[in-house]
């Protein structure tokens, strides 16, 4: 019966997709563990002075966030000149949803 032969083989496929769609995702979150990035971390969080580059709020709230989208790019994801301190809400929330 090919009908069955279908059902037994698609599980696996679909879990190849799955994980071929979430693999950018996946080694961005381990860069994001490393001692490279918290340190890269805290010397924007220290050049901003703590303070929020969109609106100017003082905070220790701040996110660190990458001004061009790095899409799993190590170039943008470790380029400092991509990088700026934004409070975590609104400003980073906002950009956030605006999928950036
Ligand atoms: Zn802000």
């Amino acid at each position: 019966m090919p009908d069955r032969y279908q059902t037994t083989t698609k599980p696996e496929a679909d879990s190849r997709r799955h994980r071929d769609r979430h693999r950018p995702n996946a080694a961005t979150r381990r860069w994001y563990s490393l001692d490279r990035w918290e340190r890269l971390r805290d010397r924007v969080l220290r050049e901003s002075a703590y303070t929020c580059a969109e609106c100017g709020h003082i905070t220790l709230a701040l996110d660190v966030d990458h001004i061009r989208r790095h899409n799993g790019d190590p170039r943008l994801f470790w380029d400092r000149s991509n990088l700026q301190a934004l409070c975590h809400s609104p400003c980073h929330e906002r950009k956030t949803q605006r999928g950036e």
